[in-house]
Protein backbone atom coordinates (compact mmCIF):
# COMPACT_ATOMS: atom_id res chain seq x y z
CA UNK A 1 0.00 0.00 0.00
CA UNK A 2 2.67 1.78 1.12
CA UNK A 3 6.03 2.66 -1.16
CA UNK A 4 8.24 2.04 1.83
CA UNK A 5 7.60 0.48 5.56
CA UNK A 6 9.63 3.07 7.19
CA UNK A 7 11.00 6.51 5.32
CA UNK A 8 14.09 8.49 7.49
CA UNK A 9 14.00 11.70 6.49
CA UNK A 10 17.85 12.92 7.35
CA UNK A 11 20.99 10.72 7.23
CA UNK A 12 23.17 11.67 9.82
CA UNK A 13 23.85 9.14 12.64
CA UNK A 14 20.60 8.93 13.96
CA UNK A 15 19.09 8.25 10.16
CA UNK A 16 21.52 6.22 9.43
CA UNK A 17 20.77 3.55 12.61
CA UNK A 18 17.49 3.83 12.43
CA UNK A 19 17.35 2.85 8.42
CA UNK A 20 19.60 0.07 9.13
CA UNK A 21 17.70 -0.96 11.81
CA UNK A 22 14.33 -1.53 10.05
CA UNK A 23 16.04 -3.22 7.46
CA UNK A 24 17.91 -6.36 9.61
CA UNK A 25 14.30 -6.40 10.68
CA UNK A 26 12.98 -6.77 7.12
CA UNK A 27 11.70 -3.73 6.11
CA UNK A 28 11.31 -2.05 2.96
CA UNK A 29 13.50 1.27 4.09
CA UNK A 30 13.84 4.57 2.11
CA UNK A 31 16.06 7.53 3.39
CA UNK A 32 15.82 11.34 2.35
CA UNK A 33 18.78 13.81 2.47
CA UNK A 34 20.39 16.27 0.25
CA UNK A 35 23.13 15.45 -2.24
CA UNK A 36 26.05 17.12 -0.16
CA UNK A 37 24.72 16.34 3.25
CA UNK A 38 25.18 12.09 3.43
CA UNK A 39 26.16 11.50 6.65
CA UNK A 40 24.34 14.49 8.19
CA UNK A 41 25.75 17.43 9.77
CA UNK A 42 28.05 14.65 11.82
CA UNK A 43 30.16 13.71 8.53
CA UNK A 44 29.49 17.12 6.84
CA UNK A 45 30.31 20.20 9.42
CA UNK A 46 30.08 18.54 12.85
CA UNK A 47 31.57 16.23 14.52
CA UNK A 48 34.10 14.71 12.27
CA UNK A 49 35.45 17.48 10.33
CA UNK A 50 36.59 19.15 13.92
CA UNK A 51 37.72 15.91 15.18
CA UNK A 52 39.94 15.52 12.07
CA UNK A 53 41.07 19.21 12.16
CA UNK A 54 42.10 18.46 15.90
CA UNK A 55 43.94 15.96 14.68
CA UNK A 56 45.53 17.55 12.34
CA UNK A 57 46.27 20.28 14.23
CA UNK A 58 47.65 18.27 17.28
CA UNK A 59 50.11 16.63 14.74
CA UNK A 60 50.96 19.55 12.66
CA UNK A 61 52.19 22.11 15.33
CA UNK A 62 53.80 18.73 16.99
CA UNK A 63 51.97 20.38 20.89
CA UNK A 64 51.74 16.36 22.29
CA UNK A 65 55.68 16.08 21.92
CA UNK A 66 56.85 19.14 23.37
CA UNK A 67 57.20 17.67 27.00
CA UNK A 68 59.52 15.53 24.90
CA UNK A 69 61.35 17.27 22.71
CA UNK A 70 60.91 21.01 24.06
CA UNK A 71 58.95 23.79 23.70
CA UNK A 72 60.01 25.23 19.79
CA UNK A 73 59.37 21.74 18.57
CA UNK A 74 57.17 21.68 15.08
CA UNK A 75 55.99 19.06 12.73
CA UNK A 76 55.52 21.67 10.32
CA UNK A 77 56.95 25.79 10.49
CA UNK A 78 54.00 27.47 8.51
CA UNK A 79 50.54 25.36 9.12
CA UNK A 80 48.21 26.47 6.50
CA UNK A 81 44.41 26.59 5.94
CA UNK A 82 44.99 24.38 3.11
CA UNK A 83 47.38 21.53 5.25
CA UNK A 84 44.20 21.29 7.71
CA UNK A 85 41.63 20.69 4.96
CA UNK A 86 43.68 18.73 3.13
CA UNK A 87 42.70 15.56 5.98
CA UNK A 88 39.31 17.23 6.78
CA UNK A 89 37.92 16.30 3.09
CA UNK A 90 40.34 13.43 3.03
CA UNK A 91 38.11 11.63 5.89
CA UNK A 92 34.90 13.50 5.07
CA UNK A 93 34.75 11.68 1.74
CA UNK A 94 35.66 8.65 3.31
CA UNK A 95 33.39 8.46 5.84
CA UNK A 96 30.63 9.46 3.28
CA UNK A 97 31.50 6.44 1.10
CA UNK A 98 31.62 4.10 4.04
CA UNK A 99 27.80 5.31 4.79
CA UNK A 100 26.42 4.98 0.88
CA UNK A 101 28.21 1.62 1.43
CA UNK A 102 26.24 0.48 4.13
CA UNK A 103 23.09 2.18 3.21
CA UNK A 104 23.52 0.03 -0.39
CA UNK A 105 24.28 -3.20 1.74
CA UNK A 106 21.35 -2.57 3.43
CA UNK A 107 19.04 -2.35 0.62
CA UNK A 108 18.44 0.92 2.04
CA UNK A 109 16.88 3.13 -0.96
CA UNK A 110 18.67 6.73 -1.02
CA UNK A 111 17.00 9.62 -2.08
CA UNK A 112 18.43 12.45 -2.98
CA UNK A 113 16.47 15.84 -2.47
CA UNK A 114 14.70 17.73 0.45
CA UNK A 115 11.53 16.68 1.92
CA UNK A 116 8.86 18.15 3.24
CA UNK A 117 5.36 16.40 4.95
CA UNK A 118 2.75 15.92 2.42
CA UNK A 119 0.51 14.43 5.60
CA UNK A 120 1.27 11.80 8.02
CA UNK A 121 2.21 9.15 5.53
CA UNK A 122 3.56 11.03 2.79
CA UNK A 123 6.78 13.15 2.17
CA UNK A 124 7.32 15.44 -0.91
CA UNK A 125 10.71 15.45 -2.04
CA UNK A 126 12.27 18.32 -3.66
CA UNK A 127 15.22 16.63 -5.69
CA UNK A 128 16.31 20.03 -7.01
CA UNK A 129 15.00 19.77 -10.74
CA UNK A 130 11.94 22.08 -9.86
CA UNK A 131 9.61 18.83 -9.53
CA UNK A 132 8.91 17.07 -6.56
CA UNK A 133 7.92 13.57 -5.99
CA UNK A 134 5.87 12.36 -3.37
CA UNK A 135 6.76 9.35 -1.05
CA UNK A 136 4.55 7.27 1.17
CA UNK A 137 5.57 5.27 3.75
CA UNK A 138 3.63 3.17 6.76
CA UNK A 139 6.14 4.73 9.43
CA UNK A 140 8.13 7.83 9.33
CA UNK A 141 11.68 8.75 11.24
CA UNK A 142 12.40 12.43 11.25
CA UNK A 143 16.45 12.80 12.02
CA UNK A 144 16.37 16.70 10.21
CA UNK A 145 19.23 17.28 13.07
CA UNK A 146 19.94 20.87 14.09
CA UNK A 147 22.01 23.72 12.12
CA UNK A 148 23.81 26.72 14.40
CA UNK A 149 21.84 29.23 15.87
CA UNK A 150 22.62 32.68 14.26
CA UNK A 151 21.58 35.59 16.64
CA UNK A 152 18.99 38.29 14.05
CA UNK A 153 21.73 40.84 15.76
CA UNK A 154 24.56 39.52 13.89
CA UNK A 155 26.23 40.27 10.41
CA UNK A 156 27.27 36.75 9.64
CA UNK A 157 29.37 36.95 6.72
CA UNK A 158 30.89 33.29 6.46
CA UNK A 159 34.84 35.23 6.53
CA UNK A 160 35.00 37.66 9.46
CA UNK A 161 31.76 36.55 10.97
CA UNK A 162 31.62 32.82 11.45
CA UNK A 163 29.16 30.57 13.08
CA UNK A 164 30.43 26.63 13.55
CA UNK A 165 29.94 25.55 10.01
CA UNK A 166 32.18 28.50 8.98
CA UNK A 167 35.03 28.41 10.89
CA UNK A 168 35.88 25.20 9.00
CA UNK A 169 36.32 26.95 5.56
CA UNK A 170 38.44 30.05 6.86
CA UNK A 171 40.22 31.09 4.17
CA UNK A 172 43.58 31.42 6.78
CA UNK A 173 44.38 30.81 10.04
CA UNK A 174 43.39 33.99 11.93
CA UNK A 175 46.05 35.72 14.12
CA UNK A 176 43.39 36.32 16.67
CA UNK A 177 39.90 35.49 17.07
CA UNK A 178 36.98 35.88 19.62
CA UNK A 179 34.76 33.02 20.27
CA UNK A 180 31.32 34.11 21.96
CA UNK A 181 30.27 31.28 23.84
CA UNK A 182 32.05 28.74 26.18
CA UNK A 183 29.77 25.53 24.75
CA UNK A 184 31.65 22.26 24.13
CA UNK A 185 31.50 23.65 20.11
CA UNK A 186 33.30 26.97 21.22
CA UNK A 187 35.45 25.28 23.27
CA UNK A 188 36.67 22.82 20.83
CA UNK A 189 37.82 25.43 18.35
CA UNK A 190 39.21 27.54 20.89
CA UNK A 191 41.29 25.36 21.97
CA UNK A 192 42.03 24.28 18.37
CA UNK A 193 43.20 27.79 17.22
CA UNK A 194 44.96 28.23 20.20
CA UNK A 195 46.95 25.46 19.54
CA UNK A 196 47.96 26.85 15.62
CA UNK A 197 49.13 30.05 17.37
CA UNK A 198 45.81 31.86 17.32
CA UNK A 199 45.85 34.67 20.19
CA UNK A 200 41.82 33.52 20.97
CA UNK A 201 39.46 35.34 23.45
CA UNK A 202 36.56 33.45 25.33
CA UNK A 203 33.71 35.51 25.96
CA UNK A 204 30.89 33.72 27.74
CA UNK A 205 28.03 35.24 29.29
CA UNK A 206 28.07 33.34 32.58
CA UNK A 207 30.52 33.26 34.89
CA UNK A 208 31.60 29.53 34.48
CA UNK A 209 32.78 26.87 31.66
CA UNK A 210 31.26 23.72 30.88
CA UNK A 211 29.37 23.41 34.65
CA UNK A 212 28.27 20.04 34.23
CA UNK A 213 31.57 18.41 34.00
CA UNK A 214 34.24 18.00 37.58
CA UNK A 215 35.48 21.33 38.44
CA UNK A 216 38.78 20.63 39.25
CA UNK A 217 39.11 19.19 35.34
CA UNK A 218 38.18 22.77 33.93
CA UNK A 219 40.17 24.49 36.42
CA UNK A 220 43.01 22.47 34.90
CA UNK A 221 41.60 23.04 31.23
CA UNK A 222 41.69 26.37 31.84
CA UNK A 223 44.99 26.85 33.43
CA UNK A 224 46.37 24.84 29.79
CA UNK A 225 44.43 27.24 27.52
CA UNK A 226 45.78 30.18 29.29
CA UNK A 227 49.03 28.73 28.56
CA UNK A 228 48.24 28.68 25.18
CA UNK A 229 47.31 32.45 25.60
CA UNK A 230 43.61 31.61 25.50
CA UNK A 231 42.26 34.71 27.30
CA UNK A 232 38.51 34.25 29.07
CA UNK A 233 35.86 36.97 29.79
CA UNK A 234 33.40 35.17 32.00
CA UNK A 235 30.25 37.28 32.96
CA UNK A 236 30.70 39.17 29.56
CA UNK A 237 28.38 39.91 26.65
CA UNK A 238 29.12 40.62 23.01
CA UNK A 239 27.09 44.16 22.50
CA UNK A 240 27.89 44.80 18.83
CA UNK A 241 30.17 43.47 16.30
CA UNK A 242 31.91 45.56 13.66
CA UNK A 243 33.17 44.87 10.42
CA UNK A 244 35.88 46.46 9.04
CA UNK A 245 38.38 46.16 5.73
CA UNK A 246 41.11 43.82 7.87
CA UNK A 247 39.53 42.77 11.15
CA UNK A 248 36.31 42.49 13.31
CA UNK A 249 35.79 45.08 16.33
CA UNK A 250 33.77 43.33 19.11
CA UNK A 251 32.71 45.49 21.86
CA UNK A 252 31.58 43.97 24.84
CA UNK A 253 28.43 45.14 27.36
CA UNK A 254 30.99 46.35 29.44
CA UNK A 255 32.69 48.74 27.23
CA UNK A 256 35.52 46.54 26.56
CA UNK A 257 36.30 46.36 22.76
CA UNK A 258 38.80 43.49 20.95
CA UNK A 259 39.78 43.82 17.59
CA UNK A 260 40.04 40.12 15.79
CA UNK A 261 40.67 38.52 12.87
CA UNK A 262 37.75 36.29 13.28
CA UNK A 263 34.39 35.97 15.70
CA UNK A 264 33.32 32.36 16.13
CA UNK A 265 29.64 32.13 17.23
CA UNK A 266 29.05 29.34 19.15
CA UNK A 267 25.73 30.01 20.18
CA UNK A 268 23.35 27.03 20.76
CA UNK A 269 21.22 25.35 17.88
CA UNK A 270 18.50 25.29 16.03
CA UNK A 271 16.14 22.50 15.01
CA UNK A 272 15.84 22.12 11.29
CA UNK A 273 12.09 21.35 11.05
CA UNK A 274 10.84 24.86 9.30
CA UNK A 275 10.99 23.89 6.06
CA UNK A 276 8.91 20.05 6.98
CA UNK A 277 5.99 21.33 6.80
CA UNK A 278 5.21 19.24 10.26
CA UNK A 279 1.78 20.92 10.19
CA UNK A 280 0.50 18.93 7.09
CA UNK A 281 1.46 15.77 9.34
CA UNK A 282 -0.75 17.53 12.58
CA UNK A 283 2.88 18.20 14.39
CA UNK A 284 4.71 21.28 15.59
CA UNK A 285 8.13 22.33 16.43
CA UNK A 286 8.70 24.07 19.21
CA UNK A 287 10.53 27.78 19.52
CA UNK A 288 14.19 26.54 18.57
CA UNK A 289 12.63 23.85 16.37
CA UNK A 290 12.94 20.85 18.85
CA UNK A 291 9.97 18.41 17.90
CA UNK A 292 8.41 16.41 21.47
CA UNK A 293 8.64 12.76 21.47
CA UNK A 294 7.85 10.26 24.48
CA UNK A 295 10.15 7.30 25.72
CA UNK A 296 9.96 5.31 22.40
CA UNK A 297 10.87 8.29 20.98
CA UNK A 298 7.30 8.34 18.55
CA UNK A 299 5.82 12.20 18.08
CA UNK A 300 2.17 13.49 19.21
CA UNK A 301 1.91 11.44 15.40
CA UNK A 302 1.29 7.87 16.16
CA UNK A 303 3.10 6.95 13.11
CA UNK A 304 5.97 9.65 13.41
CA UNK A 305 8.87 9.37 15.40
CA UNK A 306 11.54 11.73 16.27
CA UNK A 307 15.42 11.15 17.06
CA UNK A 308 18.73 12.75 16.95
CA UNK A 309 19.94 16.26 17.77
CA UNK A 310 16.00 17.54 16.50
CA UNK A 311 14.67 16.31 19.43
CA UNK A 312 17.05 18.35 21.90
CA UNK A 313 19.66 16.83 24.91
CA UNK A 314 21.68 15.78 24.82
CA UNK A 315 22.12 16.37 20.77
CA UNK A 316 25.82 13.95 20.65
CA UNK A 317 26.28 11.49 17.48
CA UNK A 318 26.83 8.83 20.00
CA UNK A 319 23.25 9.29 21.74
CA UNK A 320 21.19 9.71 18.23
CA UNK A 321 22.88 6.56 16.75
CA UNK A 322 21.05 4.46 19.93
CA UNK A 323 17.82 7.14 19.82
CA UNK A 324 17.73 6.03 15.85
CA UNK A 325 17.94 2.35 16.24
CA UNK A 326 15.47 2.19 18.94
CA UNK A 327 12.75 4.25 17.52
CA UNK A 328 13.03 2.10 14.16
CA UNK A 329 12.80 -1.49 16.89
CA UNK A 330 9.69 0.63 18.25
CA UNK A 331 8.28 1.62 14.78
CA UNK A 332 8.43 -2.08 13.65
CA UNK A 333 7.30 -3.38 16.86
CA UNK A 334 10.52 -5.22 17.35
CA UNK A 335 10.65 -6.16 21.75
CA UNK A 336 13.58 -3.46 22.78
CA UNK A 337 15.19 -2.59 25.84
CA UNK A 338 15.33 1.59 26.91
CA UNK A 339 18.88 3.42 26.37
CA UNK A 340 20.99 2.75 29.47
CA UNK A 341 21.27 6.07 31.73
CA UNK A 342 24.82 5.83 31.95
CA UNK A 343 26.27 7.76 29.14
CA UNK A 344 29.93 9.15 28.51
CA UNK A 345 30.62 12.52 27.55
CA UNK A 346 33.67 13.64 25.24
CA UNK A 347 35.05 17.00 24.70
CA UNK A 348 37.44 17.26 22.63
CA UNK A 349 39.10 20.13 23.84
CA UNK A 350 42.90 20.50 24.11
CA UNK A 351 43.32 18.36 26.31
CA UNK A 352 40.13 16.46 26.39
CA UNK A 353 37.68 15.82 28.76
CA UNK A 354 35.62 12.66 29.49
CA UNK A 355 33.66 11.30 32.43
CA UNK A 356 30.40 9.22 32.71
CA UNK A 357 28.75 9.04 35.84
CA UNK A 358 28.15 12.03 39.01
CA UNK A 359 30.16 14.98 39.57
CA UNK A 360 31.64 15.63 43.12
CA UNK A 361 29.20 18.54 43.09
CA UNK A 362 26.33 16.67 41.98
CA UNK A 363 26.82 13.99 44.81
CA UNK A 364 27.51 16.48 47.41
CA UNK A 365 24.11 18.07 46.35
CA UNK A 366 22.56 14.96 47.16
CA UNK A 367 23.93 14.21 50.04
CA UNK A 368 25.35 10.99 48.87
CA UNK A 369 29.28 10.52 50.57
CA UNK A 370 32.01 9.54 48.07
CA UNK A 371 35.59 8.96 48.26
CA UNK A 372 38.27 10.19 45.21
CA UNK A 373 40.68 7.98 43.93
CA UNK A 374 42.89 10.06 41.76
CA UNK A 375 45.57 8.65 39.36
CA UNK A 376 48.01 11.25 37.68
CA UNK A 377 49.58 10.25 34.58
CA UNK A 378 53.18 11.52 35.43
CA UNK A 379 53.26 8.77 37.89
CA UNK A 380 52.11 6.45 35.22
CA UNK A 381 54.87 5.48 32.82
CA UNK A 382 52.46 5.33 29.89
CA UNK A 383 52.27 8.79 30.87
CA UNK A 384 55.80 9.63 30.89
CA UNK A 385 56.43 7.42 27.34
CA UNK A 386 53.64 9.79 25.66
CA UNK A 387 54.71 12.97 26.93
CA UNK A 388 51.32 13.94 29.58
CA UNK A 389 52.34 15.34 32.44
CA UNK A 390 49.29 16.91 33.17
CA UNK A 391 46.58 13.78 32.45
CA UNK A 392 44.67 12.21 35.59
CA UNK A 393 41.76 10.05 36.07
CA UNK A 394 39.28 10.04 39.08
CA UNK A 395 37.19 7.90 40.42
CA UNK A 396 34.70 8.86 42.87
CA UNK A 397 33.86 5.70 44.62
CA UNK A 398 30.92 4.78 47.08
CA UNK A 399 32.57 4.44 50.30
CA UNK A 400 29.94 1.50 51.78
CA UNK A 401 29.73 -0.55 48.89
CA UNK A 402 32.85 0.06 46.74
CA UNK A 403 30.62 0.92 43.88
CA UNK A 404 32.06 3.60 41.07
CA UNK A 405 29.59 6.24 41.00
CA UNK A 406 31.65 8.62 38.83
CA UNK A 407 34.72 8.77 36.40
CA UNK A 408 36.31 11.71 35.26
CA UNK A 409 39.79 11.81 32.69
CA UNK A 410 41.48 14.74 31.73
CA UNK A 411 44.26 14.56 29.18
CA UNK A 412 45.67 11.73 26.38
CA UNK A 413 43.33 9.43 25.33
CA UNK A 414 40.47 10.38 27.74
CA UNK A 415 37.81 9.93 25.24
CA UNK A 416 38.71 6.46 25.01
CA UNK A 417 39.87 5.14 28.57
CA UNK A 418 36.36 6.63 30.04
CA UNK A 419 34.80 3.23 28.57
CA UNK A 420 36.71 0.67 31.07
CA UNK A 421 35.00 2.90 34.19
CA UNK A 422 31.89 2.84 31.90
CA UNK A 423 31.80 -1.04 31.50
CA UNK A 424 32.39 -1.34 35.15
CA UNK A 425 29.55 1.03 36.32
CA UNK A 426 27.44 -0.71 33.83
CA UNK A 427 28.33 -3.92 35.34
CA UNK A 428 27.53 -3.13 38.98
CA UNK A 429 31.24 -3.75 39.49
CA UNK A 430 33.23 -2.04 42.56
CA UNK A 431 36.42 -0.47 43.19
CA UNK A 432 37.49 -4.02 44.39
CA UNK A 433 37.22 -5.28 40.90
CA UNK A 434 39.63 -2.24 39.43
CA UNK A 435 42.01 -3.48 42.51
CA UNK A 436 42.56 -6.70 42.17
CA UNK A 437 42.69 -6.70 38.00
CA UNK A 438 45.68 -6.87 36.23
CA UNK A 439 46.40 -3.77 33.53
CA UNK A 440 48.71 -4.03 30.37
CA UNK A 441 51.71 -2.46 31.46
CA UNK A 442 52.54 0.04 30.62
CA UNK A 443 48.85 1.84 29.53
CA UNK A 444 47.23 4.73 30.27
CA UNK A 445 44.36 2.32 31.59
CA UNK A 446 46.71 1.43 34.20
CA UNK A 447 45.56 4.69 35.88
CA UNK A 448 42.28 2.81 36.62
CA UNK A 449 44.44 0.59 39.19
CA UNK A 450 45.90 3.68 40.90
CA UNK A 451 43.18 5.76 41.11
CA UNK A 452 41.23 2.52 42.64
CA UNK A 453 44.10 2.06 45.32
CA UNK A 454 44.24 5.33 46.07
CA UNK A 455 40.23 5.80 46.88
CA UNK A 456 39.86 2.33 49.09
CA UNK A 457 43.17 3.04 50.81
CA UNK A 458 41.63 6.45 51.73
CA UNK A 459 37.94 4.10 52.40
CA UNK A 460 40.24 2.01 54.44
CA UNK A 461 41.94 4.73 56.57
CA UNK A 462 38.57 5.87 57.47
CA UNK A 463 36.93 2.88 58.54
CA UNK A 464 40.13 2.08 60.47
CA UNK A 465 39.25 4.94 62.33
CA UNK A 466 35.55 5.07 62.13
CA UNK A 467 35.03 1.82 62.64
C1 LIG B 1 31.16 21.33 15.54
C2 LIG B 1 30.45 20.14 16.12
C3 LIG B 1 31.17 19.16 16.79
C4 LIG B 1 30.52 18.05 17.32
N1 LIG B 1 31.25 17.11 17.98
C5 LIG B 1 30.66 16.02 18.48
C6 LIG B 1 31.41 15.00 19.13
O1 LIG B 1 32.62 15.11 19.25
N2 LIG B 1 30.77 13.90 19.57
C7 LIG B 1 29.42 13.75 19.44
O2 LIG B 1 28.88 12.71 19.87
N3 LIG B 1 28.66 14.69 18.83
C8 LIG B 1 29.25 15.81 18.36
N4 LIG B 1 28.51 16.78 17.73
C9 LIG B 1 27.06 16.59 17.63
C10 LIG B 1 26.70 15.67 16.48
O3 LIG B 1 27.25 16.15 15.28
C11 LIG B 1 25.21 15.58 16.38
O4 LIG B 1 24.71 15.16 17.64
C12 LIG B 1 24.75 14.60 15.33
O5 LIG B 1 25.25 14.93 14.07
C13 LIG B 1 23.22 14.58 15.28
O6 LIG B 1 22.83 13.61 14.40
P1 LIG B 1 21.39 13.60 13.74
O7 LIG B 1 21.14 12.20 13.34
O8 LIG B 1 20.42 14.28 14.60
O9 LIG B 1 21.52 14.39 12.37
P2 LIG B 1 22.53 15.43 11.76
O10 LIG B 1 23.91 14.91 11.79
O11 LIG B 1 22.27 16.75 12.37
O12 LIG B 1 22.04 15.43 10.26
C14 LIG B 1 20.72 15.77 9.92
C15 LIG B 1 20.53 15.53 8.45
O13 LIG B 1 19.17 15.74 8.13
C16 LIG B 1 19.13 16.34 6.85
N5 LIG B 1 17.88 17.06 6.68
C17 LIG B 1 17.39 18.08 7.42
N6 LIG B 1 16.23 18.48 6.95
C18 LIG B 1 15.96 17.72 5.88
C19 LIG B 1 14.91 17.67 4.95
N7 LIG B 1 13.86 18.51 5.03
N8 LIG B 1 14.97 16.74 3.97
C20 LIG B 1 16.02 15.90 3.87
N9 LIG B 1 17.04 15.91 4.72
C21 LIG B 1 17.01 16.80 5.71
C22 LIG B 1 20.32 17.27 6.83
O14 LIG B 1 20.71 17.59 5.50
C23 LIG B 1 21.35 16.44 7.57
O15 LIG B 1 22.12 15.70 6.67
C24 LIG B 1 29.13 17.91 17.18
C25 LIG B 1 28.40 18.87 16.49
C26 LIG B 1 29.04 19.98 15.97
C27 LIG B 1 28.24 21.01 15.23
Amino acid sequence: MYDYDLLVLGSGPSGQRAAIAASKLGRRVGIVDRRDMIGGVCINTGTVPSKTLREAVLYLTGLNQRDLYGSSYRVKEEITVSDLAARTQHVISRQTDVIRNQLARNRISMITGTGRFADAHAIWVDGGSGRESKITADRIIIAAGTRPARPDSVDFDDRTIVDSDGVINLNAVPRSMVVVGAGVIGMEYASMFAALGTKVTVVERREKMLDFCDEEIVESLKYHLRDLSVTFRFGEEVAAVERHQTAALCILKSGKKIVADTVMYSAGRQGQTDDLALEAAGLEADRRGRITVDANYRTAVENIYAVGDVIGFPALASTSMEQGRLAAHHACGEPQREMHSLQPIGIYTIPEISFVGKTEDELTEASTPFEVGIARYRELARGQIVGDSYGMLKLLVSPGDGRLLGVHVFGTGATEIVHIGQAVMGCGGTVEYLVDAVFNYPTLAEAYKVAALDASNKIRNIVRIDG
